[in-house]
């Protein structure tokens, strides 16, 4: 091939791109046509072949001919691809405006979050059980949280229970309640007895946020007080309390001793593994006891401090974590899941 022979090959070429191009209708026939006008096999290319061929005085005009022909292809093409662009968009433009009678993407419908749903089947069960909702406030005194429920300034069980305190200017010093037994108090300070509460809600302590501990959780707690309440009432009641919850009547419920400033006596409460039937897996940590809480009788300190004369009235209390209950029951390992938000978890529960 020598020079003229190259030069009308690229313009039969360039000819041929201008039809192909300007009769493409996708933008994927543009990318067919760059193959076949500007790729390995276009008339470029064996123009580009045949320059080799060529003398040294014809070489730098064979050598223009192919960068003008690339040149003009690649015109061709961008044009083409704003004009095929510019109709898609006013189509799409146009389809939005008039589909109206085309379905939607559907939406999701929303529920009660995990925690919420647990927090109402409890309560459920503790007003068949004859109880009242109570509740309180989430920014608490120091009267409240600590002082009337037998925990002195200086109390060990203080710094167990570190949480925000907050203090403006001279009014008092509160902070966020570390627990629900604060509506105890509340309610034992504008009620006469008998009470039968069960107060759920949400509380906060100075923990890192990690797989097990959140510095905001949720807890409920039950308290009667009545004449001559003993703790066989305490164990009946909350036998069955958690043969409701599980609704398993074999579930069986165990009481060791622990220690709580506000009840006295007072016991950890676990029940039977409910998954393996006390032979011991996962959940259970292999023990075939899972720890759901704390409970006991009321403190005669409480009752003075409210003015109840604890010579007339007793009282039992017990309470646990709403994320622990739910981490159980449907072995979810993180506790921050929960708070997370990951529409996975939300959309499962
Ligand atoms: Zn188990």
């Amino acid at each position: 091939m020598n020079l003229a022979e190259a030069q009308s090959a690229l313009d039969a070429g360039l000819l041929e791109a201008r039809s192909a191009v300007e009769t493409a209708t996708l933008i994927d026939d543009l990318e067919e046509a760059s193959r076949q006008f500007l790729g390995k096999r276009s008339p470029a290319s064996a123009a580009n072949e045949a320059i080799k061929g060529l003398s040294a005085e014809e070489r730098p005009a064979a050598g223009q001919a192919v960068g003008a022909y690339r040149a003009a292809v690649t015109e061709l093409i961008d044009a083409r691809r704003g004009v095929l662009q510019g109709v898609a968009e006013a189509a799409g433009a146009e389809g939005e405006r008039l589909d109206l009678t085309l379905g939607g993407h559907g939406r999701m419908r929303g529920h009660l979050h995990l925690i919420t749903q647990i927090q109402r089947e409890l309560e459920d069960i503790f007003v068949g059980l004859g109880y009242r909702v109570a509740e309180g406030p989430e920014v608490e005194d120091d009267w409240h949280n600590f002082e009337a429920l037998n925990i002195p300034p200086a109390h060990p069980a203080r710094s167990m229970q570190d949480t925000i305190y907050v203090q403006l200017g001279n009014e008092e010093q509160v902070l966020l309640r570390t627990h629900t037994s604060p509506v105890q108090i509340r309610t034992m300070e504008t009620h006469e007895p008998p009470i039968y509460v069960v107060a759920p809600g949400r509380t906060y302590r100075n923990e890192t946020l990690d797989a097990r501990h959140s510095p905001v959780f949720h807890q409920i707690e039950c308290l009667a007080v009545d004449r001559n309440l003993t703790m066989a009432d305490l164990f009946g009641t909350i036998e069955a309390f958690v043969r409701q919850l599980f609704n398993n009547d074999s579930v069986r419920t165990r009481f060791r001793s622990d220690f709580f400033p506000y009840t006295e006596p007072s016991a950890e409460l676990a029940v039977s593994c409910v998954f393996c039937h006390g032979n011991g897996c996962r959940v259970c940590s292999h023990t075939g006891w899972i720890e759901l809480g704390g409970c006991g009788m009321v403190d005669p300190n409480v009752f003075v401090a409210v003015g109840y004369d604890p010579e007339e009235w007793q009282g039992f209390a017990f309470g646990f974590g709403l994320e622990r209950l739910a981490m159980i029951r449907y072995g979810i390992d993180e506790i921050r899941t929960f708070v997370e938000n990951d529409v996975r978890f939300l959309a499962r529960y």
